[in-house]
């Protein structure tokens, strides 16, 4: 043990960027190849071995040891470039990394809080040796991207997202908290494997479970402060819009897959706006998907509308969801307690029941849709002929395929710009390749992933100390996303900013998105006196790869004082 702590210190932080005197302070000399290497030479060693991998379940367990070894490097290489790391950290990689997390596991990363710790939450709190933690991002792995139910497995979500608040948005890794809660899990093959690393039992529901959720966010509050923010990630949406609905007033938070979402959607809106030359209310929209992604994105939706000048009312009638059970007609959908105004009056039907059983292709003709959004995990619901019929009823349809991870897509970018002879505006919850037609086009699909929102949203938050997040922080958000975009972006298909660039698009959002100043304005924020340089200020509190200095403070006071007597 004597010499592992030396080996554990220069396996761990700058290995061999540890210079000559770094290394003879800390006792590691000779522990390391005589050779002094720049972080630099670090990355490009990275990089080669990156590239000997075989498949991406092998480089997201490659960079997610490096992360446990040499986090600074570990974000030098993301932030290397964002685009070619974010699809292994983050969705679809991930999404594959939570099906197996029990048998690639190797080190754990999170805190772990299950049902049976009721009554000491604050304490398994106190074990996170972090006492600055400003964003928690919590999960109790119900409904993974469009996976389902993986249990405890679900921790690799909150720790991917929180990865790209440091890559994305700059918060300082030891300011991040990954949290599962374990109340169980209802996946059969899971419970059976004999490498899951989660509590063996059903999930337990009903008032055990919101007794957990409150003492969770009570014993988060306490230790981190009121205004430490807490993202919720993956719930089941019987869960998440009971919890948005009961803590958004009390707490700081926010639901990533309702609110989140809805930005990034909006965002995406907004820009085909500014291709088709349009207001929102001119377009009606059909969604495919009655869940959180779809509420959330239709609640904001409305709310530009109604920013336009069109009432609520008015608003809601150009919206339709379509669910397993078909076309939802005049009814008060489950999850009113939240979005009470959903009624949705069907006036092409006639039709007296809650769900008009029809699939999504007779409600797209029947309708004539100008914007169709997927989000139901329902793989391929966008055929060719619903791609067909949009393009012959639209100039410019709207195509968003937003469920995720790639393999539970609606359609494909290549589909959707063929079906349409490129003639679709189209976006995609996770990446595709950009798609080049026989004439010779080359278009650009955007990524309609909320990573352009919650890095962004999230920064801006914490660095003005904002308490209480609505709705509207997310409709500013998007508004200030869709204004990053160029003309140039939108010539080439993209409606999003390049991924190239989301730092400083997840800079702009917290700063100059006017989070900030929204918050400011709306007089919500508490940070004690208002920074005059908002997006400064915001790059003041970013996270820096560059090593810190490790030698040992020397220096000497005056001869004479130092004399021995
Ligand atoms: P959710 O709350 O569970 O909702 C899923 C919805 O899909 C439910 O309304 C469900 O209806 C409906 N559905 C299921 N099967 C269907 C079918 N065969 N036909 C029509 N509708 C069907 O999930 P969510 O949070 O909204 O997420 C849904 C998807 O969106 C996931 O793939 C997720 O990864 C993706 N998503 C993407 C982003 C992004 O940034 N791009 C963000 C959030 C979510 P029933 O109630 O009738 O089953
Ligand atoms: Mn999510």
């Amino acid at each position: 043990t004597v010499l592992y702590i030396p080996l554990i210190t220069c396996n761990a932080l700058e290995g061999m960027a540890f210079t000559l005197g770094e290394r003879l302070q800390l006792g590691i000399h000779g522990l390391l190849p005589p050779c002094f290497v720049s972080q630099d030479v670090q990355l490009l060693r990275v990089l080669k071995n990156y590239d000997m991998k075989k498949d991406d379940l092998d480089r997201y367990v490659f960079l997610m040891g490096l992360q446990d070894r040499n986090e600074k490097l570990f974000y030098r290489v993301i932030m290397s470039n964002v685009e070619r790391f974010m699809p292994i950290i983050y969705t679809p990689t991930v999404g594959l990394a939570c099906q197996l997390y029990g048998h690639i596991f190797r080190r754990p990363r999170g805190l772990f809080i299950t049902i049976h710790d009721r009554g000491h939450i604050a304490a398994i709190l106190k074990n996170w040796p972090e006492i600055n933690v400003r964003v928690v991002c919590v999960t109790d792995g119900e409904r993974i991207l469009g996976l389902g139910d993986l249990g405890c497995h679900g921790m690799g979500i909150p720790v991917g997202k929180l990865a790209l608040y440091t890559a994305c948005g700059g918060v300082p890794p030891q300011q991040c908290l990954p949290v599962t809660l374990d109340v169980g899990t209802d996946n059969e093959a899971l419970l059976k494997d004999p490498l899951y690393i989660g509590l063996r039992h059903k999930r337990v529901r009903g008032q055990a479970y919101d007794d957990l959720l409150d003492e969770f966010m009570n014993a988060v509050s306490d230790r981190y402060g009121m205004d430490c923010l807490i993202q919720f990630e993956d719930f089941a949406n019987i869960n998440a819009f009971r919890m948005l609905n009961k803590y958004r007033n009390k707490f700081c938070t926010f639901n990533d897959d309702i609110q989140g979402t809805a930005a990034v959607a909006v965002a995406g809106l907004l820009a085909a706006l500014r291709i088709t030359k349009t207001k929102m209310c001119d377009h009606t929209i059909v969604f495919q998907g009655a869940g959180e992604a779809a509420m959330g994105i239709a609640e904001l939706v409305t709310m530009a509308m109604e920013k336009e000048g069109l009432p609520k009312e008015e608003g809601l009638k150009k919206i339709w969801m379509v669910d397993s059970k078909g076309l939802i007609v005049k009814v008060i959908h489950t999850h009113t307690v939240f979005f009470c105004n959903f009624v949705y009056i069907c006036c092409c039907f006639v039709c007296f029941w809650s769900h008009f059983v029809c699939l999504l292709w007779d409600v797209v003709r029947e309708l004539k849709p100008t914007v169709i959004i997927g989000v139901a995990a329902v793989s391929r619901a966008f055929t060719e002929q619903i791609i067909r019929d949009m393009a012959s009823f639209n100039e410019r349809p709207i195509i968003f395929a937003l469920s995720n991870p790639t393999s539970k897509a609606e359609c494909t970018a290549e589909q959707c710009y063929t079906l349409t002879e490129g003639r679709a505006i189209f976006a995609s919850g996770s990446p595709f390749d950009p798609v080049t037609l026989p004439d010779g086009r080359t278009f650009y699909p955007g990524q309609g992933n909320n990573s352009y929102i919650f890095p962004g949203v999230g920064l801006g938050v914490i660095a003005c100390g904002l308490q209480n997040i609505t709705e509207e922080v997310f409709l500013t958000a998007a508004e200030a996303l869709a204004n990053l975009v160029t003309d140039k972006d939108l010539a080439e298909g993209r409606l999003f900013p390049p991924l190239s660039s989301i730092r400083n698009t997840s800079l702009k959002l917290a700063a100059k998105v006017r989070i900030m100043e929204f918050a400011f304005e709306h007089n919500v924020a508490s940070l004690r006196s208002e920074p005059s340089d908002k997006e400064a200020h915001v790059r003041s509190l970013a996270y820096s790869t560059d090593y810190d200095e490790f030698v040992v403070d020397s220096y000497r006071w005056p001869e004479d004082c130092m004399t021995v007597q």
